[in-house]
Protein backbone atom coordinates (compact mmCIF):
# COMPACT_ATOMS: atom_id res chain seq x y z
CA UNK A 1 0.00 0.00 0.00
CA UNK A 2 1.47 3.37 -1.03
CA UNK A 3 2.02 5.50 2.35
CA UNK A 4 0.79 9.16 2.27
CA UNK A 5 3.21 11.37 2.87
CA UNK A 6 1.59 15.01 2.27
CA UNK A 7 -2.20 15.43 0.68
CA UNK A 8 -2.12 14.46 -2.73
CA UNK A 9 1.46 13.28 -2.25
CA UNK A 10 2.08 8.87 -1.92
CA UNK A 11 5.37 7.38 -1.33
CA UNK A 12 5.56 3.31 -2.57
CA UNK A 13 7.48 0.41 -3.95
CA UNK A 14 7.16 -1.21 -7.12
CA UNK A 15 4.10 -3.05 -5.55
CA UNK A 16 2.08 -0.17 -4.94
CA UNK A 17 2.82 1.19 -8.61
CA UNK A 18 2.04 -1.66 -10.54
CA UNK A 19 -1.34 -2.50 -8.38
CA UNK A 20 -2.29 1.46 -9.56
CA UNK A 21 -1.49 0.92 -13.09
CA UNK A 22 -3.01 -2.59 -13.22
CA UNK A 23 -6.41 -1.34 -11.81
CA UNK A 24 -6.47 2.54 -11.38
CA UNK A 25 -7.24 4.39 -8.56
CA UNK A 26 -9.72 6.68 -7.01
CA UNK A 27 -7.03 9.24 -6.07
CA UNK A 28 -3.62 8.87 -7.72
CA UNK A 29 -3.65 10.62 -11.12
CA UNK A 30 0.10 10.32 -11.76
CA UNK A 31 2.89 8.04 -10.95
CA UNK A 32 6.66 8.87 -10.80
CA UNK A 33 8.48 5.65 -10.98
CA UNK A 34 11.98 5.87 -10.53
CA UNK A 35 14.07 2.82 -11.84
CA UNK A 36 17.17 1.46 -13.65
CA UNK A 37 16.28 1.53 -17.02
CA UNK A 38 16.40 -1.93 -17.61
CA UNK A 39 13.60 -2.04 -14.42
CA UNK A 40 11.72 0.27 -16.87
CA UNK A 41 12.12 -1.83 -19.56
CA UNK A 42 11.29 -4.52 -17.60
CA UNK A 43 8.29 -3.01 -15.83
CA UNK A 44 7.47 -2.06 -19.92
CA UNK A 45 7.28 -5.46 -20.88
CA UNK A 46 5.18 -6.53 -17.62
CA UNK A 47 2.77 -3.73 -18.37
CA UNK A 48 2.40 -5.12 -21.44
CA UNK A 49 2.08 -8.70 -20.53
CA UNK A 50 -0.91 -7.83 -18.38
CA UNK A 51 -2.35 -5.71 -21.38
CA UNK A 52 -2.18 -2.20 -19.23
CA UNK A 53 -2.43 0.12 -21.96
CA UNK A 54 0.02 3.09 -22.38
CA UNK A 55 0.57 5.63 -25.22
CA UNK A 56 4.19 7.82 -24.78
CA UNK A 57 3.11 11.94 -24.51
CA UNK A 58 7.42 12.36 -25.08
CA UNK A 59 10.93 11.55 -24.88
CA UNK A 60 13.26 14.34 -23.18
CA UNK A 61 16.70 13.95 -23.45
CA UNK A 62 20.33 15.64 -21.81
CA UNK A 63 21.10 18.54 -23.72
CA UNK A 64 17.68 19.17 -25.40
CA UNK A 65 17.63 22.94 -26.57
CA UNK A 66 17.94 25.60 -23.94
CA UNK A 67 18.34 23.06 -21.33
CA UNK A 68 21.18 23.92 -18.55
CA UNK A 69 24.56 22.13 -18.81
CA UNK A 70 24.42 19.42 -16.99
CA UNK A 71 26.83 16.71 -15.49
CA UNK A 72 24.75 14.10 -17.60
CA UNK A 73 25.86 12.45 -20.83
CA UNK A 74 24.24 15.25 -23.72
CA UNK A 75 22.26 11.53 -25.41
CA UNK A 76 20.92 10.21 -22.20
CA UNK A 77 17.27 9.92 -21.34
CA UNK A 78 16.13 12.13 -19.20
CA UNK A 79 12.13 10.91 -18.69
CA UNK A 80 10.01 9.81 -20.86
CA UNK A 81 6.12 10.65 -20.37
CA UNK A 82 3.17 8.73 -20.71
CA UNK A 83 -0.65 7.95 -20.97
CA UNK A 84 -1.19 4.75 -18.94
CA UNK A 85 -3.27 2.33 -16.46
CA UNK A 86 -7.16 1.99 -17.34
CA UNK A 87 -8.04 4.32 -19.73
CA UNK A 88 -4.98 5.94 -20.24
CA UNK A 89 -5.95 7.87 -17.08
CA UNK A 90 -3.06 8.31 -15.79
CA UNK A 91 0.09 10.34 -16.38
CA UNK A 92 3.42 8.52 -15.68
CA UNK A 93 6.83 9.73 -15.74
CA UNK A 94 9.83 7.36 -15.87
CA UNK A 95 13.21 8.63 -14.98
CA UNK A 96 16.15 6.18 -15.09
CA UNK A 97 17.98 6.53 -12.41
CA UNK A 98 20.04 3.21 -10.48
CA UNK A 99 20.44 3.10 -6.37
CA UNK A 100 24.05 3.56 -6.46
CA UNK A 101 25.84 5.97 -4.28
CA UNK A 102 27.79 7.21 -7.31
CA UNK A 103 24.47 7.59 -9.60
CA UNK A 104 23.42 11.24 -10.30
CA UNK A 105 20.23 12.28 -8.85
CA UNK A 106 20.87 16.19 -8.66
CA UNK A 107 20.39 16.52 -12.80
CA UNK A 108 16.90 14.28 -12.53
CA UNK A 109 15.86 16.62 -9.58
CA UNK A 110 13.97 19.66 -11.39
CA UNK A 111 12.09 17.22 -13.89
CA UNK A 112 10.90 14.97 -11.07
CA UNK A 113 9.82 18.09 -8.64
CA UNK A 114 8.12 19.84 -11.05
CA UNK A 115 6.13 16.81 -12.32
CA UNK A 116 5.24 15.97 -8.41
CA UNK A 117 4.19 19.34 -8.43
CA UNK A 118 2.38 19.69 -11.58
CA UNK A 119 0.44 16.47 -10.44
CA UNK A 120 -0.69 17.50 -7.33
CA UNK A 121 -2.09 20.35 -9.05
CA UNK A 122 -3.91 18.09 -11.17
CA UNK A 123 -5.04 15.51 -9.11
CA UNK A 124 -2.57 12.95 -6.87
CA UNK A 125 0.60 11.83 -7.21
CA UNK A 126 2.68 8.13 -6.38
CA UNK A 127 6.29 8.16 -6.34
CA UNK A 128 7.73 4.92 -6.55
CA UNK A 129 11.04 2.96 -7.35
CA UNK A 130 12.00 -0.86 -6.47
CA UNK A 131 11.90 -1.08 -3.07
CA UNK A 132 10.68 2.45 -1.74
CA UNK A 133 13.60 2.80 0.51
CA UNK A 134 16.42 4.85 -1.26
CA UNK A 135 15.22 6.63 -4.91
CA UNK A 136 11.64 7.60 -4.47
CA UNK A 137 12.77 9.01 -0.27
CA UNK A 138 15.55 10.72 -1.77
CA UNK A 139 13.22 12.60 -4.56
CA UNK A 140 10.45 13.00 -1.97
CA UNK A 141 12.86 14.61 0.58
CA UNK A 142 14.19 17.09 -2.09
CA UNK A 143 10.77 18.17 -2.94
CA UNK A 144 9.84 18.46 1.19
CA UNK A 145 12.99 20.53 1.10
CA UNK A 146 12.32 22.77 -1.75
CA UNK A 147 8.36 23.20 -0.53
CA UNK A 148 8.51 23.39 2.87
CA UNK A 149 11.91 25.19 2.72
CA UNK A 150 13.16 22.05 4.97
CA UNK A 151 16.75 21.35 5.83
CA UNK A 152 17.94 18.18 4.45
CA UNK A 153 17.64 16.43 8.34
CA UNK A 154 14.14 18.14 9.04
CA UNK A 155 12.97 16.70 5.32
CA UNK A 156 14.13 13.24 6.22
CA UNK A 157 12.61 13.18 9.84
CA UNK A 158 9.36 14.21 8.56
CA UNK A 159 9.23 11.30 6.01
CA UNK A 160 10.83 8.71 8.43
CA UNK A 161 7.08 9.70 10.60
CA UNK A 162 5.47 8.11 7.45
CA UNK A 163 7.39 5.53 6.77
CA UNK A 164 10.44 4.19 9.31
CA UNK A 165 11.82 2.35 6.07
CA UNK A 166 13.28 5.21 4.35
CA UNK A 167 16.67 5.56 4.36
CA UNK A 168 18.42 7.26 1.02
CA UNK A 169 22.07 5.83 0.21
CA UNK A 170 25.02 7.58 1.23
CA UNK A 171 25.68 9.32 -2.16
CA UNK A 172 22.34 10.51 -3.11
CA UNK A 173 22.35 11.94 0.64
CA UNK A 174 25.70 13.90 0.14
CA UNK A 175 23.89 15.36 -3.17
CA UNK A 176 20.59 16.58 -1.22
CA UNK A 177 22.89 18.60 1.35
CA UNK A 178 24.50 20.27 -1.97
CA UNK A 179 20.44 20.92 -2.47
CA UNK A 180 20.16 22.19 0.28
CA UNK A 181 23.61 24.91 -0.29
CA UNK A 182 22.31 26.05 -3.02
CA UNK A 183 19.10 27.39 -1.82
CA UNK A 184 16.31 23.90 -2.81
CA UNK A 185 17.26 24.27 -5.76
CA UNK A 186 19.86 22.70 -9.10
CA UNK A 187 22.10 26.14 -9.88
CA UNK A 188 23.85 24.22 -12.86
CA UNK A 189 25.92 27.52 -12.46
CA UNK A 190 27.30 27.81 -8.61
CA UNK A 191 30.44 26.71 -7.71
CA UNK A 192 28.79 23.70 -5.57
CA UNK A 193 27.07 22.65 -8.86
CA UNK A 194 30.40 23.35 -10.85
CA UNK A 195 32.40 21.05 -8.42
CA UNK A 196 29.83 18.23 -8.39
CA UNK A 197 30.03 18.21 -12.23
CA UNK A 198 33.69 17.46 -12.01
CA UNK A 199 32.95 14.73 -9.55
CA UNK A 200 30.75 12.86 -11.95
CA UNK A 201 32.86 13.78 -14.78
CA UNK A 202 36.25 12.39 -12.94
CA UNK A 203 34.44 9.05 -12.48
CA UNK A 204 33.33 8.96 -15.75
CA UNK A 205 36.35 9.20 -17.04
CA UNK A 206 37.39 6.53 -14.74
CA UNK A 207 34.55 4.36 -15.65
CA UNK A 208 36.13 4.16 -19.28
CA UNK A 209 33.91 6.48 -20.97
CA UNK A 210 34.33 8.75 -23.55
CA UNK A 211 34.58 12.29 -22.40
CA UNK A 212 32.11 14.31 -24.62
CA UNK A 213 33.06 18.02 -24.41
CA UNK A 214 29.54 18.60 -24.87
CA UNK A 215 29.89 18.82 -20.63
CA UNK A 216 33.46 21.07 -20.65
CA UNK A 217 32.67 24.94 -20.26
CA UNK A 218 32.41 27.42 -23.44
CA UNK A 219 35.62 29.26 -24.00
CA UNK A 220 35.57 32.12 -22.80
CA UNK A 221 38.13 33.49 -25.53
CA UNK A 222 35.74 32.62 -28.56
CA UNK A 223 34.03 34.24 -30.38
CA UNK A 224 34.83 37.64 -29.82
CA UNK A 225 31.32 38.48 -29.29
CA UNK A 226 31.01 36.29 -26.33
CA UNK A 227 34.16 37.47 -24.27
CA UNK A 228 33.09 40.95 -24.33
CA UNK A 229 30.11 40.39 -22.14
CA UNK A 230 27.03 42.99 -23.32
CA UNK A 231 26.73 47.13 -21.75
CA UNK A 232 24.47 45.58 -19.55
CA UNK A 233 26.14 42.80 -17.74
CA UNK A 234 28.79 45.66 -17.10
CA UNK A 235 26.03 47.78 -15.67
CA UNK A 236 24.75 45.11 -13.59
CA UNK A 237 27.84 45.49 -11.79
CA UNK A 238 28.57 41.55 -12.89
CA UNK A 239 32.56 42.61 -14.23
CA UNK A 240 34.15 39.25 -14.35
CA UNK A 241 37.25 38.59 -13.63
CA UNK A 242 39.51 37.10 -16.55
CA UNK A 243 42.88 35.19 -16.80
CA UNK A 244 44.45 36.05 -19.88
CA UNK A 245 47.08 34.35 -21.73
CA UNK A 246 50.32 36.38 -20.45
CA UNK A 247 52.26 36.06 -23.48
CA UNK A 248 49.68 36.22 -25.71
CA UNK A 249 46.55 37.80 -23.92
CA UNK A 250 44.26 35.55 -24.99
CA UNK A 251 41.20 34.68 -22.09
CA UNK A 252 41.66 31.80 -20.81
CA UNK A 253 39.32 31.50 -17.91
CA UNK A 254 37.38 33.70 -15.94
CA UNK A 255 36.53 33.65 -12.93
CA UNK A 256 33.31 31.68 -13.39
CA UNK A 257 35.13 28.85 -14.36
CA UNK A 258 37.95 28.53 -11.24
CA UNK A 259 36.55 25.55 -9.05
CA UNK A 260 37.32 26.39 -5.60
CA UNK A 261 39.05 23.85 -3.22
CA UNK A 262 39.53 23.53 0.34
CA UNK A 263 43.10 24.68 1.02
CA UNK A 264 45.61 23.33 2.43
CA UNK A 265 44.14 20.06 3.56
CA UNK A 266 46.76 18.16 2.02
CA UNK A 267 43.38 15.50 0.99
CA UNK A 268 40.66 15.75 -1.45
CA UNK A 269 38.53 18.75 -1.86
CA UNK A 270 35.66 16.63 -3.12
CA UNK A 271 34.51 15.75 0.66
CA UNK A 272 31.27 17.69 0.83
CA UNK A 273 31.06 18.04 4.64
CA UNK A 274 34.16 19.48 5.35
CA UNK A 275 33.90 22.16 2.35
CA UNK A 276 31.16 23.27 4.27
CA UNK A 277 31.91 25.14 7.34
CA UNK A 278 34.92 27.03 5.39
CA UNK A 279 34.60 27.31 1.67
CA UNK A 280 34.41 31.15 1.85
CA UNK A 281 37.38 31.76 3.58
CA UNK A 282 39.31 29.55 2.00
CA UNK A 283 38.23 30.47 -1.22
CA UNK A 284 40.55 33.81 -0.83
CA UNK A 285 42.98 32.05 1.03
CA UNK A 286 43.33 30.19 -2.23
CA UNK A 287 43.33 32.98 -4.36
CA UNK A 288 46.07 34.34 -2.29
CA UNK A 289 48.36 31.55 -1.56
CA UNK A 290 47.83 28.86 -4.08
CA UNK A 291 49.95 28.29 -7.29
CA UNK A 292 47.89 27.30 -9.38
CA UNK A 293 44.10 28.22 -10.49
CA UNK A 294 42.03 25.36 -11.06
CA UNK A 295 39.15 25.46 -13.27
CA UNK A 296 36.48 23.55 -15.10
CA UNK A 297 37.14 21.29 -18.16
CA UNK A 298 36.69 24.20 -21.13
CA UNK A 299 36.42 23.40 -25.13
CA UNK A 300 39.61 25.19 -25.64
CA UNK A 301 41.14 22.32 -24.11
CA UNK A 302 41.63 19.77 -27.03
CA UNK A 303 43.97 17.29 -25.66
CA UNK A 304 41.65 16.48 -22.47
CA UNK A 305 39.43 15.40 -25.61
CA UNK A 306 41.58 13.24 -26.79
CA UNK A 307 41.37 10.88 -24.04
CA UNK A 308 44.88 10.73 -22.47
CA UNK A 309 44.97 10.69 -18.08
CA UNK A 310 47.12 13.39 -18.03
CA UNK A 311 48.91 16.33 -20.71
CA UNK A 312 49.64 19.68 -20.82
CA UNK A 313 47.50 22.54 -21.32
CA UNK A 314 48.59 25.32 -24.05
CA UNK A 315 47.03 28.47 -24.81
CA UNK A 316 45.29 27.57 -28.10
CA UNK A 317 46.39 30.65 -30.00
CA UNK A 318 50.08 30.85 -29.42
CA UNK A 319 50.55 27.20 -27.95
CA UNK A 320 52.41 28.84 -24.88
CA UNK A 321 52.58 26.19 -21.77
CA UNK A 322 50.22 27.19 -19.14
CA UNK A 323 49.57 24.42 -17.08
CA UNK A 324 48.20 20.26 -16.64
CA UNK A 325 45.64 18.28 -16.84
CA UNK A 326 45.24 14.94 -14.69
CA UNK A 327 41.89 12.92 -14.49
CA UNK A 328 43.69 11.52 -11.12
CA UNK A 329 44.39 14.62 -10.02
CA UNK A 330 47.06 17.07 -9.34
CA UNK A 331 48.44 18.61 -6.22
CA UNK A 332 47.99 22.06 -5.01
CA UNK A 333 50.89 23.48 -4.13
CA UNK A 334 49.10 24.38 -0.55
CA UNK A 335 48.99 21.04 -0.25
CA UNK A 336 45.18 20.07 -1.49
CA UNK A 337 44.51 17.47 -4.05
CA UNK A 338 42.06 18.37 -6.46
CA UNK A 339 40.70 15.33 -8.60
CA UNK A 340 40.02 15.69 -11.40
CA UNK A 341 42.71 18.45 -11.88
CA UNK A 342 42.54 21.22 -14.45
CA UNK A 343 45.77 23.88 -13.32
CA UNK A 344 46.31 26.75 -14.74
CA UNK A 345 49.78 28.26 -13.28
CA UNK A 346 49.23 32.12 -11.99
CA UNK A 347 52.59 32.74 -13.29
CA UNK A 348 51.38 31.96 -16.87
CA UNK A 349 48.11 33.95 -17.12
CA UNK A 350 47.35 37.84 -16.29
CA UNK A 351 44.07 39.15 -14.65
CA UNK A 352 42.07 41.67 -15.43
CA UNK A 353 38.71 42.31 -15.45
CA UNK A 354 36.50 42.25 -18.98
ZN1 LIG B 1 48.68 32.66 -25.56
ZN1 LIG C 1 45.56 25.19 -3.24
Amino acid sequence: MPYLVRDRLFFGDIKAAAEVLKKGSAEITHVLSLLSSASISFFSGWRADMCIPAEEIKKVFVGAEGSPRKSLAPEKLLYSLEHAGPELKLVRMAVPLKDTEDEDLLDYLDACLDFIDQGRKEGSVLVHCFAGVSRSAAVITAYLMRTEQKSMEDALESLHEVCDLVCPNDGFLDQLSLFEEMGFKVDTESPIYKRFRLKILGHSYKQGEKIDSFVFGADPGLPPSEFNPSEEALEGNQRSTAYRCKKCRRIVALKENVVSHVAGEGETCFEWQKRKASNRANNRFQEQQCSSLFVEPLKWMTSVEEGALEGKLSCVHCEARLGYFNWSGIQCSCGSWITPAFQIHKSKVDISTV
